[in-house]
């Protein structure tokens, strides 16, 4: 069955988020004919209510905190407030400036957008707004929805990042319930702005995805900005009135604030959406795929949120162009999930790209690994942004760095030297050769690759 114009497009993709635009474009560069239905708007999350409003947000924060510290720099400056019309006009202009450019983007590449709710009514088929379109292929790309926990209800003072992202004034006091990346970039964002944050996290430290040593070097940076955190310790339940959000944890305590923001994860979007039916498996919601993101019925395949691992943008870029390529028979290379940077994006920022140190030793024997953190006090560029922290090499003995770890200010931008070092499968010998340039923080990487290589320089050995 084909559409109202008779159209059998090579792909269809139901989902125009980061997974699925990727999809799109690749496959129509490859000279596909491709059809994308969205929704929402085209850019999905990440860029409407996730990585790009989130970042202008802590970048407007750090602006705050440059204000309100000036004084450590010699410079006379004070922070006066915080005017949230004005931050969220900012940010909706950089979300606005990008969707614009994307919308252009799809055209100019011949994309059929189609607006519309989507669902699957066969293996080569998705129906919206009455219209059966058809594809010899189809990619699920419908991504991913702030969860809750059983019993708490979004609404009022009890908030997930969507409202977080709209809200037209500063909260004076909020509880922000997990401490993953979500949850700590807006403490981090709140306490810039000037409230007062406690996060709540069940697990037993902060980013607990992270090195155990990222952690720990967060929470004390945490404490040390005045962010009040507390770790394994769980929810039982939250009430909301007039005054305020009113937080129990099972230990009793009971946490008031203004705002609750509910960041315990994202689900799934994939109920109701005729998957299951056409024998898609699910399972908790998410699509399980092989290696080659098939889902191994029919042509059907799945990128993004909805397959399992990590929930980042780069991630479901990746995946988009490998699926196009897969279909227009390029065979790809498949991605290898743990060779994807991760970046943290609050003050300190984390970065990390490989295994953690528990990880690796599991993988490859405790015995088999060696390790190196090169403190940022030694690197010029950090001492003149005021920022501390550390780079944490994991390296097999004898052999390549398999995991690269760091915090400070503005290391998520040395994680592309990072992410190849680890994905060349790089030895530290080979990184201590290469110059890394004066001042910069980047310069850290190469120093933690001379010390890994036994040669430190600016380090005490
Ligand atoms: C607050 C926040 C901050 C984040 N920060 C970062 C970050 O800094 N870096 C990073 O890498 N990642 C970040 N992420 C994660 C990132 O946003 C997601 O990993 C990414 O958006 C996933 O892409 P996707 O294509 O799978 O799904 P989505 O971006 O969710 O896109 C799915 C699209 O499908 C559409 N859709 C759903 N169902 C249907 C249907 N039935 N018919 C038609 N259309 C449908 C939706 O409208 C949506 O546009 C963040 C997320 C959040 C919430």
């Amino acid at each position: 069955m084909a559409d109202s114009t008779g159209t059998v497009f090579d792909i269809v993709v139901l989902g125009g988020g980061s997974g699925g635009y990727a999809t799109a474009l690749r496959g129509a560069q490859l000279g596909l004919n491709v059809a994308l239905i969205e929704s929402g708007k085209l850019g999905g999350t990440c860029l409407h209510s996730g990585c790009i409003p989130t970042k202008a947000l802590l970048h407007a924060a750090e602006l705050a905190d440059n204000a309100r510290d000036g004084h450590h720099f010699g410079v006379s400056s004070e922070l006066h407030g915080i005017d949230m019309a004005g931050v969220n006009a900012y940010k909706d202009s950089v979300v606005g400036g990008l969707y614009k450019g994307l919308q252009g983007l799809v055209k100019s590449r011949s994309v059929t957008l189609i607006e519309g709710r989507g669902r699957l009514v066969a293996a080569d088929t998705v129906e919206v707004n009455g219209q059966l379109v058809q594809g010899r292929n189809v990619v699920l790309a419908t991504g991913s929805y702030a969860r809750s926990l059983p019993g708490l209800e979004i609404g009022g003072r009890i908030i997930t990042s969507d409202q977080a992202l709209e809200l037209d004034h500063v909260p004076g006091s909020v509880v922000v319930l997990g401490g993953g990346v979500i949850g700590v970039e807006f403490a981090s964002v709140w306490k810039s702005f000037g409230a007062n944050v406690t996060i709540v996290e069940a697990l037993p430290h902060l980013v607990p995805n992270e090195d155990e040593s990222l952690s720990k070097a967060l929470e004390r940076a945490f404490r040390k900005r005045g962010i009040a955190f507390q770790v394994d310790v769980r929810f039982a339940g939250a009430t909301q009135d007039d005054n305020g959000v009113h937080v129990s944890l099972e230990s009793g305590e009971t946490i008031d604030a203004d705002l609750l923001l509910v960041a315990v994860g994202r689900g799934p979007s994939t109920n109701g959406l005729g998957y299951e039916e056409q024998g898609v498996t699910l399972d908790r919601g998410f699509v399980i795929t092989n290696e080659r993101l098939h889902t191994g019925v029919a042509n059907i395949y799945a990128v993004g949120d909805i397959v399992p691992g990590l929930q980042l943008a780069h991630r479901g870029f990746q995946q988009g162009i490998f699926v196009a390529e897969e279909i227009a028979g390029l065979a790809p290379a498949t991605i290898n999930e743990s060779g994807i940077p991760r970046v943290t994006y609050c003050d300190p920022e984390i970065a990390s790209v490989g295994l953690t140190e528990v990880k690796a030793r599991e993988v490859h024997g405790t015995d088999a690994i060696d390790m190196v953190e090169y403190n940022l006090g030694g690197n010029g560029k950090s001492k003149i942004l005021g920022t501390t922290g550390f780079i944490k090499l994991v390296r097999v003995k004898n052999g390549p760095v398999v995991g690269v770890h760091m915090i400070g200010a503005r290391v998520g931008e040395l994680i592309g030297e990072g992410q190849l070092i680890v994905n060349w499968e790089a030895h530290p010998e080979d990184v201590a050769a290469l110059v890394h340039a004066h001042p910069t923080q980047n310069e850290a990487l190469g120093e933690a690759h001379l010390a890994l290589a036994g040669k430190p320089l600016h380090a005490h050995s």
